[in-house]
């Protein structure tokens, strides 16, 4: 070994690192396993290295091996290491609801309520009047029945929970009709018709993939029919010659049968999306005054609130499912309910929901004014950084997270290109950064769309573009 690799023994021992002034100042900061952890990692990259073959060929000089060099490397990976795993990211891809940026992003009431529950304790499921055991239902029941005129709420951990719990606690062991065309897949995790075994319930498919009709539905039931469930194709469409049955009919022939009909809305909206230009998503309140007898929907699609999932309906139903064993296992915990009850609260007035939930924000800022920001911005970048090509571009946002897939919003991007950098490098650059930035890239650009970066991030991803432009 010795022979082979001499520069091994040249690699400085962990203790002699420790004495570089820069690793002595982070010693003071961060934790000791944390510095001693990074400075064992550099050293075993550069061990590897040097059996590799060293850098690009082999070590030049021993200098390249010198403990202040080493010593910066591993202060650096300690810094890193030392940041939150999960942090806070400006999202300008333009993508509203993206799921792997967390969804949607909570207004500012509900991030206080949220912060002004979890230091302490709370009324969680405690009647403050009566003092006695209450539930931490309560607190959102009575906003959820409001907004969408059911007789009863009950919120659990996500939708995909939601519909397994509904189908566990009113369908079990029997028969549920679904139209071919809309056994859903989101996400890969979640199958309608796995989730429907995983249930315990049967899944009876009826019609084609682009046609059905109420006669399918009719002729599919038997004894051991419990409902009719209704999905909402939330991630892609049906094109060409389709039909479907509406939610009314699907209620008043399941009704007429003495059966259930259930809704899963995907997404789930109070406001009606064409007053942004948006193709119409169906209403909560809408599914709820069609005769709906359990409706399920997300907290974090176009809700904009916490991940969570909600059905409403008729109360012996919603308290039937409250009864499941697996109800608890299901359960959402208090800062998901200071978060949604915040939420709920600002759609008691739908301008202030505009206003103040950031999604809506996102999807109802106009044309002009993303001009105005995209044009600024682009002024900056070109003063900062002469030599960067920078260029105004129309095109268009996306709502994403599995809602109103083929909807498009105008929007005008900031093209970026720095001679002699690939637009990837740049966006990794960007994603390496504080805050990391995620941007798009397409045909070889890389494209900012500032209509998912709130105005008061702006500064940040200024900071952000500044520090990887200057590196580039
Ligand atoms: C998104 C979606 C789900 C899953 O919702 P989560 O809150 O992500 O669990 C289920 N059904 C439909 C139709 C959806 O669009």
């Amino acid at each position: 070994m010795a022979d082979l690799h001499p520069y091994l023994r040249e690699l400085p021992a962990v203790d002699r690192l420790l004495k570089e002034p820069a690793l002595g100042e982070l010693l003071e900061r961060l934790p000791r396993k944390l510095v001693l952890a990074a400075v064992q990692e550099t050293l075993q990259r550069y061990r590897e290295k040097i059996i590799a073959g060293g850098e690009g060929g082999s070590f030049t000089a021993v200098s390249d091996l010198s403990p202040e060099k080493l010593a910066r490397e591993a202060a650096a990976l300690a810094r890193k290491q030392a940041l939150p795993h999960l942090r806070p990211v400006v999202n300008a891809t333009g993508i509203v609801l993206h799921t792997n940026l967390g969804r949607a992003p909570l207004a500012r009431a509900a991030a206080e309520a949220v912060a002004s529950i979890m230091e302490g304790y709370c009324n969680l499921e405690l009647d403050l009047e009566e003092g006695v055991r209450g539930s931490r239902q309560a607190h959102v029941e009575g906003l959820l029945c409001e907004l969408t005129g059911a007789e009863a709420a009950v919120v659990v951990n996500n939708n995909a929970a939601a519909v397994f719990l509904l189908l566990n606690s009113c369908a079990a062991g029997k028969e549920v009709i679904v139209s071919r065309g809309e056994l859903v897949e989101i996400g890969g995790s979640f199958r309608l018709p796995e989730v429907m075994a995983a249930g315990g319930t049967r899944l009876v498919e009826v019609g084609t993939t682009n046609k059905t009709y109420r006669c399918d539905y009719e002729a599919a039931i038997t004894p051991d029919t419990a409902a009719l469930l209704k999905v909402h194709t939330s991630n892609y469409q049906l094109v060409g010659f389709t039909a479907s049955v509406e939610a009314r009919e699907i209620a008043e022939l399941a009704h007429a049968h003495n059966l259930l009909a259930i809704e899963d809305l995907g997404s789930g909206v109070f406001l009606d999306t064409t007053r942004f230009g948006l193709p119409p998503e169906p209403r909560v309140q809408d599914s709820v005054a069609a005769g709906m007898d359990l409706v399920t929907f997300s907290g974090d699609k176009l809700l904009g609130g916490p991940q969570a999932g909600i059905i409403v309906g008729r109360r012996h139903l919603i308290e039937q499912i409250r009864r499941n064993q697996l109800a608890r296992a299901l359960r959402v915990d208090k800062l998901t309910v200071a978060a949604l009850e915040a939420t709920l609260r600002l759609y008691l007035d739908e301008e202030k929901a505009i206003a103040e939930i950031p999604i809506w924000r996102a999807l109802a800022v106009s044309l002009s004014r993303l001009r105005e920001r995209a044009a600024a911005l682009a002024a900056w970048l070109r003063d900062c950084f002469p030599r960067l090509e920078v260029e105004l571009l129309e095109g268009s946002s996306r709502v994403g997270g599995g809602a109103l897939p083929t909807a498009e919003l105008p929007t005008m991007l900031v093209s970026l290109r720095a001679p002699g950098v690939e637009p990837s490098a740049l966006a990794a650059r960007l994603r390496g950064g504080s805050p990391p930035v995620m941007v798009r890239l397409q045909q070889e650009r890389l494209l900012l769309d500032l209509r998912t970066v709130d105005p008061g991030e702006e500064a940040l991803l200024r900071q952000a573009l500044a520090a990887a432009l200057e590196e580039a």
